[in-house]
Protein backbone atom coordinates (compact mmCIF):
# COMPACT_ATOMS: atom_id res chain seq x y z
CA UNK A 1 0.00 0.00 0.00
CA UNK A 2 1.35 3.34 -0.90
CA UNK A 3 1.79 5.79 2.09
CA UNK A 4 1.08 9.15 1.90
CA UNK A 5 2.95 10.90 4.68
CA UNK A 6 2.97 15.19 5.58
CA UNK A 7 6.03 16.84 6.99
CA UNK A 8 4.82 20.12 8.81
CA UNK A 9 7.17 22.61 9.86
CA UNK A 10 5.99 25.70 11.68
CA UNK A 11 8.92 28.96 9.51
CA UNK A 12 10.78 30.67 11.65
CA UNK A 13 9.12 29.08 14.91
CA UNK A 14 10.56 31.09 17.98
CA UNK A 15 10.78 34.25 15.89
CA UNK A 16 7.36 33.94 14.77
CA UNK A 17 5.91 33.53 18.61
CA UNK A 18 7.77 36.88 19.09
CA UNK A 19 6.01 38.41 16.42
CA UNK A 20 2.63 37.03 17.44
CA UNK A 21 3.59 38.57 21.27
CA UNK A 22 4.58 41.98 19.43
CA UNK A 23 3.85 42.48 16.28
CA UNK A 24 6.41 45.89 15.40
CA UNK A 25 8.60 42.67 14.90
CA UNK A 26 6.81 41.61 12.08
CA UNK A 27 9.42 42.53 8.72
CA UNK A 28 11.93 43.32 10.83
CA UNK A 29 15.29 41.15 11.45
CA UNK A 30 14.68 39.32 14.73
CA UNK A 31 16.90 37.28 16.68
CA UNK A 32 16.08 35.47 19.48
CA UNK A 33 18.77 34.39 21.96
CA UNK A 34 18.99 37.48 24.76
CA UNK A 35 21.23 40.28 25.03
CA UNK A 36 23.90 40.23 22.59
CA UNK A 37 26.59 41.15 24.88
CA UNK A 38 26.42 37.94 26.68
CA UNK A 39 28.21 34.78 25.56
CA UNK A 40 24.75 32.99 24.75
CA UNK A 41 23.92 31.67 21.06
CA UNK A 42 21.31 32.56 18.70
CA UNK A 43 18.21 29.96 18.88
CA UNK A 44 16.53 31.49 16.42
CA UNK A 45 16.73 34.05 13.50
CA UNK A 46 13.77 35.61 11.57
CA UNK A 47 14.11 35.27 7.33
CA UNK A 48 15.10 38.91 7.43
CA UNK A 49 18.32 38.66 10.03
CA UNK A 50 18.95 35.41 7.99
CA UNK A 51 19.58 37.22 5.13
CA UNK A 52 22.45 38.72 6.73
CA UNK A 53 24.40 35.14 7.38
CA UNK A 54 22.75 35.00 10.80
CA UNK A 55 21.80 31.38 12.03
CA UNK A 56 20.64 29.58 15.60
CA UNK A 57 24.05 28.51 17.81
CA UNK A 58 26.21 31.24 16.29
CA UNK A 59 27.17 33.31 19.18
CA UNK A 60 25.12 36.58 19.58
CA UNK A 61 28.18 38.45 19.87
CA UNK A 62 28.95 37.48 15.55
CA UNK A 63 25.21 37.81 15.43
CA UNK A 64 25.53 41.59 16.18
CA UNK A 65 28.45 42.35 14.07
CA UNK A 66 26.78 40.41 10.91
CA UNK A 67 23.53 42.43 11.17
CA UNK A 68 24.14 45.30 14.00
CA UNK A 69 20.62 46.77 13.07
CA UNK A 70 18.89 43.49 14.32
CA UNK A 71 16.42 43.21 16.86
CA UNK A 72 17.44 40.79 19.93
CA UNK A 73 14.71 39.37 21.82
CA UNK A 74 15.06 36.92 24.71
CA UNK A 75 14.05 33.43 24.60
CA UNK A 76 10.54 33.05 25.88
CA UNK A 77 10.03 29.16 26.35
CA UNK A 78 6.76 28.59 28.14
CA UNK A 79 5.07 30.82 25.24
CA UNK A 80 6.82 28.29 22.23
CA UNK A 81 5.18 25.77 24.54
CA UNK A 82 1.60 26.49 24.62
CA UNK A 83 1.88 27.25 20.67
CA UNK A 84 3.13 24.30 20.28
CA UNK A 85 0.80 21.95 21.97
CA UNK A 86 -2.28 24.03 19.96
CA UNK A 87 -0.09 23.47 16.91
CA UNK A 88 -0.11 19.84 17.95
CA UNK A 89 -3.60 19.71 18.98
CA UNK A 90 -4.43 20.65 15.81
CA UNK A 91 -2.20 18.28 13.83
CA UNK A 92 -4.40 15.75 16.00
CA UNK A 93 -7.64 16.27 14.00
CA UNK A 94 -6.19 15.97 11.02
CA UNK A 95 -3.84 13.69 10.56
CA UNK A 96 -4.45 9.35 11.94
CA UNK A 97 -1.22 9.13 13.31
CA UNK A 98 1.20 12.54 14.50
CA UNK A 99 4.40 11.90 15.29
CA UNK A 100 6.01 14.91 16.63
CA UNK A 101 9.55 15.44 15.82
CA UNK A 102 10.14 18.69 18.75
CA UNK A 103 7.99 22.20 19.04
CA UNK A 104 7.49 22.85 15.76
CA UNK A 105 7.48 20.12 13.46
CA UNK A 106 5.84 16.93 13.14
CA UNK A 107 4.87 13.83 10.72
CA UNK A 108 1.31 12.92 9.78
CA UNK A 109 0.28 9.75 8.41
CA UNK A 110 -3.09 10.58 6.59
CA UNK A 111 -3.00 7.75 3.70
CA UNK A 112 -6.43 6.96 5.12
CA UNK A 113 -7.47 9.55 4.81
CA UNK A 114 -7.16 10.68 1.76
CA UNK A 115 -8.02 8.92 -1.60
CA UNK A 116 -5.26 10.38 -3.82
CA UNK A 117 -2.21 12.84 -3.62
CA UNK A 118 -4.26 15.63 -5.27
CA UNK A 119 -6.49 15.12 -2.09
CA UNK A 120 -3.53 15.09 -0.15
CA UNK A 121 -2.83 18.15 -1.48
CA UNK A 122 -6.02 19.78 -0.46
CA UNK A 123 -6.15 18.15 2.71
CA UNK A 124 -3.05 19.91 3.18
CA UNK A 125 -3.91 23.09 1.93
CA UNK A 126 -6.57 22.87 4.55
CA UNK A 127 -4.51 22.12 7.13
CA UNK A 128 -2.17 24.93 6.72
CA UNK A 129 -4.78 27.43 6.85
CA UNK A 130 -6.43 26.35 9.66
CA UNK A 131 -2.94 26.93 11.04
CA UNK A 132 -2.88 30.39 9.92
CA UNK A 133 -6.32 31.26 11.39
CA UNK A 134 -6.26 29.47 14.25
CA UNK A 135 -2.45 30.23 15.50
CA UNK A 136 -1.82 33.36 13.50
CA UNK A 137 1.67 31.13 12.36
CA UNK A 138 2.50 29.86 8.68
CA UNK A 139 3.57 26.26 7.68
CA UNK A 140 5.48 24.70 5.32
CA UNK A 141 4.03 21.18 4.35
CA UNK A 142 6.14 18.08 2.18
CA UNK A 143 3.72 15.72 0.84
CA UNK A 144 5.31 12.11 0.10
CA UNK A 145 5.15 8.52 0.49
CA UNK A 146 8.03 7.98 3.20
CA UNK A 147 8.99 10.41 6.28
CA UNK A 148 12.55 11.10 4.60
CA UNK A 149 11.32 12.75 1.22
CA UNK A 150 8.55 14.58 3.21
CA UNK A 151 10.70 16.26 5.47
CA UNK A 152 13.25 17.57 2.23
CA UNK A 153 10.07 18.23 0.87
CA UNK A 154 8.55 20.36 3.78
CA UNK A 155 11.88 22.64 3.62
CA UNK A 156 12.14 22.90 -0.52
CA UNK A 157 10.06 25.86 -0.55
CA UNK A 158 9.79 27.60 2.79
CA UNK A 159 8.28 29.84 4.28
CA UNK A 160 4.67 28.95 3.90
CA UNK A 161 5.58 26.22 1.47
CA UNK A 162 3.34 23.27 0.18
CA UNK A 163 5.45 20.70 -1.83
CA UNK A 164 3.72 17.38 -3.26
CA UNK A 165 6.42 14.67 -4.30
CA UNK A 166 4.33 12.28 -6.20
CA UNK A 167 4.79 7.88 -5.35
CA UNK A 168 7.74 7.42 -8.11
CA UNK A 169 9.51 10.53 -8.33
CA UNK A 170 11.05 10.91 -4.74
CA UNK A 171 14.58 9.73 -6.22
CA UNK A 172 13.93 12.66 -9.08
CA UNK A 173 12.49 15.36 -6.73
CA UNK A 174 16.14 14.84 -4.72
CA UNK A 175 18.51 14.21 -7.49
CA UNK A 176 19.52 17.67 -7.84
CA UNK A 177 19.88 19.51 -4.47
CA UNK A 178 22.66 19.94 -2.20
CA UNK A 179 23.33 16.88 -0.20
CA UNK A 180 23.64 19.46 2.76
CA UNK A 181 19.79 19.45 2.54
CA UNK A 182 19.13 15.42 3.14
CA UNK A 183 18.47 15.30 7.28
CA UNK A 184 21.36 13.71 8.55
CA UNK A 185 23.84 15.34 6.47
CA UNK A 186 25.78 17.71 8.72
CA UNK A 187 29.08 19.86 7.73
CA UNK A 188 30.98 17.54 8.68
CA UNK A 189 29.61 14.47 6.87
CA UNK A 190 28.72 16.84 3.38
CA UNK A 191 32.88 17.35 3.56
CA UNK A 192 33.73 13.64 3.55
CA UNK A 193 31.07 13.57 0.83
CA UNK A 194 32.61 16.41 -1.18
CA UNK A 195 35.80 14.70 -0.54
CA UNK A 196 34.07 11.95 -2.49
CA UNK A 197 33.09 13.78 -5.28
CA UNK A 198 29.52 14.07 -3.95
CA UNK A 199 27.75 17.15 -3.92
CA UNK A 200 24.44 16.34 -4.78
CA UNK A 201 21.95 13.97 -2.96
CA UNK A 202 21.49 12.61 -6.24
CA UNK A 203 25.47 11.71 -6.31
CA UNK A 204 24.88 10.07 -3.24
CA UNK A 205 22.20 7.87 -4.30
CA UNK A 206 24.86 6.52 -6.77
CA UNK A 207 27.83 6.32 -4.87
CA UNK A 208 28.85 2.99 -5.03
CA UNK A 209 27.47 1.07 -1.37
CA UNK A 210 31.18 -0.13 -0.42
CA UNK A 211 32.48 3.42 -0.92
CA UNK A 212 29.93 4.82 1.14
CA UNK A 213 30.37 2.35 4.21
CA UNK A 214 34.17 2.33 3.83
CA UNK A 215 33.95 6.22 4.52
CA UNK A 216 31.43 6.82 6.80
CA UNK A 217 29.99 3.14 7.95
CA UNK A 218 26.27 1.82 8.16
CA UNK A 219 25.32 5.42 8.94
CA UNK A 220 26.95 6.11 4.89
CA UNK A 221 24.66 2.89 3.40
CA UNK A 222 21.80 4.71 5.36
CA UNK A 223 22.14 7.54 4.04
CA UNK A 224 22.87 6.76 0.62
CA UNK A 225 19.55 4.74 1.07
CA UNK A 226 17.55 7.97 2.30
CA UNK A 227 19.55 9.55 -1.12
CA UNK A 228 17.67 7.18 -3.27
CA UNK A 229 14.40 8.24 -1.66
CA UNK A 230 13.49 5.03 -0.03
CA UNK A 231 12.77 5.04 4.09
CA UNK A 232 10.60 2.10 5.45
CA UNK A 233 9.93 3.93 8.65
CA UNK A 234 7.03 4.78 10.20
CA UNK A 235 5.20 7.48 11.01
CA UNK A 236 5.15 6.61 15.35
CA UNK A 237 2.50 7.73 17.45
CA UNK A 238 2.91 8.86 20.82
CA UNK A 239 2.56 5.76 22.60
CA UNK A 240 3.68 4.07 25.72
CA UNK A 241 7.32 4.24 25.03
CA UNK A 242 10.00 2.34 26.95
CA UNK A 243 13.16 4.60 26.55
CA UNK A 244 12.68 8.24 26.10
CA UNK A 245 16.36 10.56 24.07
CA UNK A 246 16.86 13.41 22.81
CA UNK A 247 19.99 13.99 20.79
CA UNK A 248 21.51 17.09 18.76
CA UNK A 249 24.48 16.75 16.21
CA UNK A 250 26.26 20.23 15.97
CA UNK A 251 26.74 22.21 12.95
CA UNK A 252 30.17 22.14 13.38
CA UNK A 253 32.27 19.61 15.72
CA UNK A 254 33.33 21.15 19.29
CA UNK A 255 34.48 20.94 22.38
CA UNK A 256 33.42 23.56 24.03
CA UNK A 257 32.52 22.31 27.52
CA UNK A 258 30.07 24.88 28.09
CA UNK A 259 28.55 24.85 24.71
CA UNK A 260 28.43 21.05 25.63
CA UNK A 261 26.77 21.38 28.98
CA UNK A 262 24.38 24.36 27.49
CA UNK A 263 23.35 21.82 24.92
CA UNK A 264 23.03 19.28 27.40
CA UNK A 265 20.91 22.02 29.90
CA UNK A 266 18.57 22.42 27.26
CA UNK A 267 17.89 18.78 25.97
CA UNK A 268 17.49 17.04 29.71
CA UNK A 269 14.99 19.94 29.83
CA UNK A 270 12.95 18.77 26.91
CA UNK A 271 13.59 14.99 28.37
CA UNK A 272 11.78 16.26 32.03
CA UNK A 273 9.20 17.78 29.40
CA UNK A 274 8.66 14.97 27.59
CA UNK A 275 8.71 12.47 30.51
CA UNK A 276 6.38 14.50 32.50
CA UNK A 277 4.17 14.40 29.10
CA UNK A 278 4.02 10.65 29.53
CA UNK A 279 3.48 10.43 33.56
CA UNK A 280 6.96 9.07 33.84
CA UNK A 281 10.03 8.97 35.55
CA UNK A 282 13.59 7.32 34.87
CA UNK A 283 15.94 5.53 36.90
CA UNK A 284 18.55 5.34 34.30
CA UNK A 285 20.14 8.09 32.54
CA UNK A 286 22.41 7.41 29.44
CA UNK A 287 24.72 9.72 27.56
CA UNK A 288 25.80 9.38 24.13
CA UNK A 289 28.66 11.09 22.69
CA UNK A 290 29.99 10.96 18.89
CA UNK A 291 33.16 12.20 18.32
CA UNK A 292 34.22 13.50 15.27
CA UNK A 293 36.23 10.25 13.82
CA UNK A 294 32.71 9.03 14.26
CA UNK A 295 33.09 6.84 17.14
CA UNK A 296 30.10 6.71 19.53
CA UNK A 297 30.77 5.70 23.06
CA UNK A 298 27.90 6.22 25.62
CA UNK A 299 27.99 6.01 29.22
CA UNK A 300 25.30 5.38 31.61
CA UNK A 301 23.84 5.98 35.57
CA UNK A 302 21.40 4.49 37.91
CA UNK A 303 19.56 7.34 39.71
CA UNK A 304 19.44 6.48 43.39
CA UNK A 305 15.70 7.07 42.67
CA UNK A 306 13.28 7.44 39.71
CA UNK A 307 13.16 11.35 38.54
CA UNK A 308 12.05 13.28 35.64
CA UNK A 309 13.23 16.53 36.64
CA UNK A 310 15.38 19.08 34.28
CA UNK A 311 18.06 19.43 36.45
CA UNK A 312 18.28 15.68 38.22
CA UNK A 313 19.13 14.41 34.67
CA UNK A 314 21.20 17.67 33.88
CA UNK A 315 23.59 16.93 37.08
CA UNK A 316 23.85 12.93 35.84
CA UNK A 317 24.26 13.86 32.42
CA UNK A 318 27.11 16.16 32.88
CA UNK A 319 29.11 14.13 35.49
CA UNK A 320 29.08 11.38 32.37
CA UNK A 321 30.31 13.85 29.76
CA UNK A 322 33.11 15.20 32.17
CA UNK A 323 33.85 11.33 32.61
CA UNK A 324 33.52 10.75 28.95
CA UNK A 325 35.58 13.69 27.96
CA UNK A 326 38.64 13.47 30.41
CA UNK A 327 40.16 10.22 28.14
CA UNK A 328 40.70 12.29 25.35
CA UNK A 329 40.88 15.84 23.27
CA UNK A 330 38.63 14.67 20.50
CA UNK A 331 36.06 16.68 19.38
CA UNK A 332 32.16 16.19 19.59
CA UNK A 333 29.94 15.84 16.39
CA UNK A 334 26.59 14.39 18.78
CA UNK A 335 25.67 14.55 21.81
CA UNK A 336 22.47 12.80 23.11
CA UNK A 337 20.55 12.07 26.45
CA UNK A 338 18.65 9.01 26.87
CA UNK A 339 16.22 8.32 29.98
CA UNK A 340 15.39 4.68 30.90
CA UNK A 341 13.83 2.47 33.09
CA UNK A 342 10.62 4.12 32.97
CA UNK A 343 8.22 3.66 35.83
CA UNK A 344 5.18 5.84 36.61
CA UNK A 345 5.97 8.69 39.99
CA UNK A 346 4.64 7.06 43.54
CA UNK A 347 3.05 10.65 43.40
CA UNK A 348 0.90 10.53 40.37
CA UNK A 349 -0.29 7.25 41.52
CA UNK A 350 -1.80 9.44 44.92
CA UNK A 351 -3.21 11.19 42.06
CA UNK A 352 -5.91 8.06 42.29
CA UNK A 353 -6.35 7.94 46.13
CA UNK A 354 -9.80 8.82 47.48
CA UNK A 355 -8.56 11.67 49.67
CA UNK A 356 -9.21 14.99 48.24
CA UNK A 357 -7.06 16.63 50.50
CA UNK A 358 -4.06 14.59 49.35
CA UNK A 359 -5.20 15.25 45.47
CA UNK A 360 -5.29 18.61 46.12
CA UNK A 361 -1.88 19.09 48.01
CA UNK A 362 -0.80 17.19 44.61
CA UNK A 363 -1.81 19.68 42.61
CA UNK A 364 -0.25 22.37 44.52
CA UNK A 365 3.08 20.87 44.03
CA UNK A 366 2.53 20.04 40.73
CA UNK A 367 1.77 23.40 39.93
CA UNK A 368 4.77 24.72 42.60
CA UNK A 369 7.23 22.04 40.28
CA UNK A 370 5.64 23.47 36.19
CA UNK A 371 6.71 27.18 37.49
CA UNK A 372 9.57 26.53 38.99
CA UNK A 373 10.53 24.35 35.88
CA UNK A 374 9.24 26.87 33.82
CA UNK A 375 11.19 29.90 35.23
CA UNK A 376 14.26 26.95 34.77
CA UNK A 377 13.65 27.03 31.30
CA UNK A 378 13.69 30.63 30.69
CA UNK A 379 16.65 31.35 32.26
CA UNK A 380 18.75 28.27 31.55
CA UNK A 381 19.35 26.69 27.83
CA UNK A 382 22.25 28.24 25.75
CA UNK A 383 22.72 31.54 27.18
CA UNK A 384 24.98 30.49 29.96
MG1 LIG B 1 10.38 24.98 11.89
Amino acid sequence: MTLCIFHADLDAFFVSVEQLHDPSLKGKPVIVGGDPGTRGVVSAASYEARSYGVHSAMPLVQARRLCPRAIFVPVHFERYVKASQQFMGLLETMATIVEPLGLDEAFLDVSELVPDFDAARTHAAKLKQRVHDDLGLTASVGIATCKIVAKVASDYDKPDGLVLVRPGEEAFFLSELAVGKLPGVGSKTGETLRQLGVSTIGQLAVLPQDVAHRRLGRYGEQLRRYAQGLDNSRVEPRGEPRTMSRETTFQADTRDISFLQGTLRSMCEHLSRDLRSHKKQATTVTLKLRYEDFQTVTRQSTLKEGSNAGSVLYDEATRLLGQLLAGNDRRVRLVGVRASRLSVPQRQLDMFAPDSAMVQNLERAIARIRKRFGEGAIRSGRDR
